[in-house]
């Protein structure tokens, strides 16, 4: 013999909340065979909703076995029951529980969502469904458009959605008036004479006359069961599930999409306030980093302009900064052997201090550069009017200055030549042989055209009064290998110097050492913007988990008719995903905007890279599922019944 549809023995349920423990279900055994019209009677309170709970599996006895078909619900995991509610079971309640923001179709449609039906198949069942409820002409309307019956008819049509061999209706006609009353049972007498197994709860006498057999319920017992007379219709028990679980996936996303893109619109204010703190961390992510790698960019292009081919000797040991000051040992008699060594084209001496220059009632703070003849040529860098003093100059301690181009312009601001004029520096007059041609910016962002180079002679003696040095600046042949040059010019000095009171820098070098600097600094904005980025998450998370409470019942309904836990987390992380997403591509497009307009505003130089963009979308992306998962876990934790019994 087959087992029976549904089959309760001995089940109680007995509810802990609030302290005492309440029984409310005392070992009731009834077995439902399929085809069957039940109703269940009782007086309010009396435990139908309780027993009907359990029956469409929303709810689990304390104690007492359950089984249908043969298969015991306790032995079920939550899956399995969502899907037995989504595909055996069609719930019909008291107050009709849609979803006021979808249309009447929609709300059909819900259930066959979740046993994966493509959008069209849906809708065209849904219409057809609702067709034949006679709600042809409301199909688009919203539940708040439709009166109590047109509502429960919507609710029956969800109910039926999926096949629904076994309809469960909890009063359904508790909220209606005596004609939708009567409608909703013709309904259900239709559905039983079509092969529907139908058991309602009610605890009015003419609605109970409907069915075919009659149990009562008082205080948790069965106090009667039996069979009404009636002719019995003739009809093919339906106990088949029609679509079974193929693949949700497709359909569930879409949904959760349409449904996440639904909600965001509909909050739009507290929508775009969340994604704020995504778009600033996005944003900032963009334009920062385009702005350092400019800036980087700029930095090393400045360094290159330099020259690449030069050595820099420094005064101090490797890596100790502090001592460069004491070390004096920089002198003139170094220059002969280091233009010796092999490779290297010529070396100048560099000393600079900032020294007052004056001219008429003109007072002017400048780098001066005490240096060799060479120094044109060392750097590259060609007199624009006049000439660079000669190795004469600097051998007679000769009193001329070459001028750079702001301290010339500064200092002769009336367009009068200083080539021929006399300046004071300090207090010896030197004579304006020449004007370098303009150099721009220091690595450092210094003016290196507000400067004034002496022969190093003659600043020594008249104008820093030290014989000593600073640097060395060398320039190495073309053809000559750079670290075999800085080698032997490491033992030269070692041999000179006795001590390794020097340090020999190469462009390589000093573009490593700016990157790092950089770099650093690039890091520590991006540090920032993800910061920020972060801060966006939480604001995104504590959004969500209003969001959750606030649809509670509606993810109620939805377990209800067969969403399983995983169904709604993955809604609720859509949602999540989605604002971080459209924050991130709102973030996307201000970062680049602003960064632009730092160029053009501020005249920086802006570098956008692929790879802050891509991290900054994946990170706003990361943020989504990250502080989405928590809300919604929580979602899909939810009791459906608790749910379902929220307002
Ligand atoms: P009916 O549907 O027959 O009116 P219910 O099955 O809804 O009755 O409820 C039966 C009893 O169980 C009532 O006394 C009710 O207060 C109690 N009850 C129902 N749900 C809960 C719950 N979640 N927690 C505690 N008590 C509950
Ligand atoms: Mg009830």
């Amino acid at each position: 013999m087959s087992s029976p549809l549904l089959e309760l023995k001995a089940v109680s349920r007995t509810y802990t909340s609030g302290g005492e423990p309440l029984t409310v279900l005392r070992e009731v055994s009834l077995v439902i065979q399929s085809g069957e019209f039940v109703a269940i009677m009782g007086a309010s309170g009396s435990g139908k909703s309780t027993l009907m709970n359990i029956i469409g599996c929303l709810d689990k006895p304390s104690s007492g076995t359950y089984s249908i078909r043969g298969l015991e619900v306790a032995n079920l995991d939550g899956d399995a029951l969502a899907a037995l509610r989504r595909d055996t079971f069609g719930f019909i309640f008291q107050r009709y529980n849609l979803m006021s923001d979808l249309s009447a179709v929609e709300n059909a449609e819900v259930p066959a969502v979740y046993c994966g039906m493509a959008k069209a198949q849906r809708a065209a069942h849904a219409s057809d469904l609702l067709r034949e409820l006679g709600l042809g002409d409301r199909l688009q309307h919203h539940p708040n458009q439709l009166s109590g019956g047109q509502q429960q008819r919507v609710s029956i049509a969800r109910a039926l959605m999926n096949g629904g061999p076994v309809v469960l209706a909890d009063e359904p006609t508790g909220a209606l008036d005596s004609q939708g009353g009567k409608e909703v049972m013709a309904i259900l007498v239709k559905l039983h004479g079509q092969g529907h197994t139908i058991i309602v709860v009610t605890h009015d006498t003419d609605i109970a006359a409907y069915a075919h057999r009659l149990v009562r319920i008082a205080d948790g017992r069965i106090t009667s069961d039996e069979q009404q007379q009636k002719g019995e219709a003739d009809h093919q028990a339906k106990t088949g599930e029609t679509a079974r679980d193929t693949k949700p996936g497709v359909a569930v996303l879409g949904e959760s999409l349409k449904m996440a893109l639904r909600s965001l619109v509909h909050n739009r204010l507290r929508t775009a306030l969340t994604m704020l703190g995504i778009i600033i961390g996005v944003a900032s992510v963009v334009a920062l980093m385009a702005i350092g790698n400019g800036a980087k960019q700029d930095v090393v292009e400045r360094i290159q302009a330099m020259g690449t081919d030069l050595l820099t000797i420094m005064r101090g040991p490797p890596a100790v900064r502090a001592s460069a000051d004491v070390v004096t040992s920089f002198l003139p008699e170094d220059l002969p052997s280091i233009d010796g060594v092999p490779g290297v084209a010529m070396a100048v001496p560099e000393t600079t201090l900032s020294s007052l220059l004056r001219f008429g009632d003109q007072d002017l703070t400048v780098a001066v550069v005490g240096t060799g003849e060479d120094f044109p040529q060392v750097h590259d860098w060609p007199p624009q009017s006049g000439v660079f003093f000669s190795a004469e100059h600097v051998k007679r301690y000769a009193q001329v200055v070459v001028l750079g181009q702001t301290t010339a312009k500064n200092l002769f601001p009336n367009d009068t030549s200083p080539l021929g004029q006399y300046v004071l520096i300090g207090s010896a007059p030197f004579l304006v042989i020449g004007v370098l041609s303009s150099k721009g910016l220091t690595p450092r962002g210094d003016d290196m055209d507000n400067s004034a180079w002496l022969p190093y002679t003659t600043a020594g003696a008249r104008v820093f009064g030290q014989r000593f040095f600073n640097d060395f600046v060398v320039r190495v042949k073309p053809d000559a290998d750079m670290s075999v040059v800085q080698a032997n010019l490491h033992t030269l000095l070692m041999k000179r110097h006795r001590k390794e009171d020097f340090n020999i820098r190469n462009m390589a070098d000093t573009i490593a050492t700016a990157n790092e600097t950089q770099n650093t600094l690039t890091y520590l904005l991006a540090a920032i913007a993800v910061i920020s980025l972060v801060v966006g998450g939480i604001g995104v998370m504590n959004i969500m988990l209003v969001s959750v409470t606030e649809r509670t019942r509606e993810i109620g309904i939805r377990m209800a008719i067969g969403a399983r836990g995983f169904d709604v987390l993955f809604q609720f992380l859509t949602e999540a995903v989605m604002v971080c997403f459209i924050g991130g591509v709102v973030g996307l497009v201000v970062g680049v905007g602003g960064g632009l307009a730092t160029s053009v505003i501020a005249g920086w130089r802006v570098i956008f890279t692929v790879a802050p963009i891509v991290i900054a979308f994946a990170c706003a992306f990361l943020t989504g599922i990250i502080f989405g998962y928590l809300p919604a876990r929580k979602a899909a934790r939810l009791d459906p019944i608790e749910a379902l019994a929220r307002d």
